[in-house]
């Protein structure tokens, strides 16, 4: 039997309410053009075909309407500038308390890889799918709105879970030409062989098959690993092909000692300083992380106007002060990244503070007005996007709610101050993504989180049962 006949109706030329939100709230930042932070008391934010129509304090006809709750902050969405979604569940608890005697090293090279290297064997792309959507739905719904992620294992089942989650992502797949198997007695990381031609190909591919163009959700950015893993001339082909591309490419660097003693040994200089001999710098390059740079490196980053994706809730264990007003002050763009450690994004930020404070000996401009530009502008900023992380008329409508109605923080007598430094990120109510309501009430709209929640959790238990089986602590 054919499908039943349906009756044929003309186009609708009126907007339907459904076609636009409005969303209000007793706070909208809206950003900080004079410096400052632009706060619109019991505003309204109305939103229609994925973008910010209308900042009002009118009422508003023809839309359907969300009020947020009492104290209720809405925010431009945040913008997390380096992430790994696999790492939070793959790793969290499990990294924190390791001796690693000052550096990176031992982290780094002897658990996040073989681990990784397991995780990415044995899931299949169901089993990495489910660990990435319930990875993105806790980012999404710690409010942020879009991510970069870096990731080795799955390539596909990352992409995937993003579109099904909805949050704005750009996914950039590892490349290298080398893989470390290892650090030797002296620390610098031991490498072998990988195929870097043919991962360069395959992340060509997948962005042929995602990447949604430059005001898409979805796209794809090239991610060289970092700085001792990939040779000169493969960065530099890495970097030409993402130009052709019309892409972004991403790469860690001075992460680590033993990155640093590799650049040492095998070119007699600075990870900032290697990129910046070979041509790899420029606003399309976001170097992440940058713990390590010298006074030098971040004059470099800045004349050359190449990005910095600051991570330093992630160094906080190893003792390390990363502090983003350190780039900020020497001129580099500067965005926020979590690197996957926290997967809510204002806890990063809180960190960020105080982070910047204790490596300033002081407060030193670090407000909470400063990190939350710094985490929506300024993440967006790093990569060449204007029209996220704010909330005006035009820009993509991108936005995050916030109730702070809790004993723990009322009365509110600032909304910014209280939302960064006390809320610890909490009381997220609501997450709109290029106009779609994907969190409303704290709940998530679209997909039934606590299902794939058991299914991401079972998965990740079980690798950790196969990583103590084949390497079983010393006795
Ligand atoms: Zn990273």
């Amino acid at each position: 039997m054919g499908p039943e006949p349906r009756e044929m109706s003309p186009e609708p030329v009126v907007t339907s309410r459904a076609d636009r939100v409005a969303v209000t709230a007793r706070w909208v930042l809206t950003g900080h053009r004079s410096g400052t932070p632009e706060l619109v008391p019991h505003g309204t934010v109305v939103v229609r075909d994925g973008r910010i129509e209308d900042v009002t304090t009118a009422e508003v006809a023809d839309a359907r309407r969300i009020r947020l709750p009492g104290n209720s902050l809405l925010l431009p969405g945040f913008v997390d500038v380096h992430s790994h979604s696999l790492n939070g569940p793959l790793f969290r608890g499990m990294t924190e308390d390791r001796s690693r005697a000052g550096t990176q090293s031992t982290l780094v090279y002897d658990v996040l890889m073989p681990v990784g290297d397991l995780a990415a064997t044995t899931m299949t792309d169901d089993e990495a799918r489910a660990v990435y959507t319930a990875s993105l739905l806790r980012i999404l719904a710690g409010g942020t709105t879009t991510t970069v992620d870096v990731f080795r294992p799955r390539h596909r089942a990352f992409l995937d879970a993003a579109r099904d989650v909805g949050i704005r992502a750009y996914g950039a797949p590892y490349l290298a030409t080398r893989t470390v198997a290892g650090v030797d007695a002296h620390g610098t990381p031991v490498t072998r062989e990988s195929d870097g031609p043919a991962q360069l190909e395959h992340a060509v591919q997948l962005f042929r098959e995602y990447d949604e163009g430059p005001g898409g959700r979805i796209r794809v950015m090239l991610g060289p690993h970092c700085t001792d893993t990939c040779s000169p001339a493969y960065l530099a082909k890495v970097l030409a092909t993402a130009r052709d591309l019309g892409t972004n490419m991403t790469i860690h660097v001075a992460q680590s000692r033993p990155e640093l003693a590799y650049l040492r040994r095998h070119h007699d200089c600075t990870p900032v300083e290697f990129l910046a001999r070979h041509g790899i710098c420029g606003p399309d390059v976001v170097a992440a992380h940058c713990a390590f740079a010298t006074p030098d490196d971040l004059a470099v980053l800045a004349s050359t106007g190449t990005p910095v994706a600051c991570c330093p809730a992630t160094f906080v264990h190893s003792g390390r002060h990363v502090s983003y007003r350190t780039f900020v002050d020497a001129g580099v763009t500067t965005g926020i990244g979590t690197d996957g450690h926290s997967l809510t994004y204002l806890e990063e930020l809180r960190v960020a503070g105080t982070v910047a404070k204790l490596a300033a000996g002081g407060p030193s401009g670090v407000t909470s007005a400063d990190l939350l530009r710094t985490g929506t502008e300024g993440s967006a900023a790093v990569l060449g996007r204007s029209d996220l992380g704010r909330i005006e008329r035009g820009a993509r409508a991108d936005l995050v709610g916030l109730t702070l109605n809790d004993p723990g923080l009322e009365p509110v007598l600032d909304p910014l101050s209280t939302a960064v430094w006390h809320s610890a990120g909490t009381g997220v109510d609501l997450v709109v993504v290029d106009g779609a309501v994907l969190v409303e009430q704290g709940r998530h709209t679209r997909i039934d989180a606590a299902a794939v929640r058991r299914s991401a959790n079972a998965v990740v238990e079980r690798i950790w049962e196969t990583f103590a089986r084949a390497s079983p602590p010393p006795t």
